[in-house]
């Protein structure tokens, strides 16, 4: 059965199907680590949907760059990168270069036709 809304707890079904949309590739769509060009601290799981630049604890530089993280276990990330990516009010911001798989791009899409048919 096709996924018709995001859950926040999903049935064994939906969870098999999110993991088919997982990118092969490993990489969180929904965090990074971000790495200070000024003096390189780094910092794990800084959200690429954030509506602000990421800025550095150390040295307060907001010269920066994301770059990818992976999970041990991913599927939770992937679920806020689908709803997130629904929610009009959030965009991403400080996207990784890889796409996106196309099976959850389709289910994204087929969400937000859902939602703004509701609204
Ligand atoms: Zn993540
Ligand atoms: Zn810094």
């Amino acid at each position: 059965m096709p996924i018709t809304r995001i859950p926040n707890t999903p049935s064994p079904e939906e969870l098999a199907e999110i993991v088919r949309m997982l990118p092969p590739d490993g990489v969180c769509r929904t965090c990074g680590r971000w790495r200070c060009a000024s003096c390189g601290a780094q910092r794990s799981i800084r959200n690429r949907f954030s509506p602000r630049p990421h800025q550095c604890a150390s040295c307060k530089s907001l010269d920066g760059e994301m770059l990818p993280s992976r999970h041990r276990d991913p599927v939770d990330h992937f679920i806020g990168f689908i709803s997130m990516s629904v929610d009009d009010e959030c965009s991403l911001r400080h996207p990784v270069a890889a796409p996106i798989p196309e099976a959850a791009r389709q289910l994204i899409d087929s969400l937000r036709e859902v939602t703004n048919a509701l609204s």
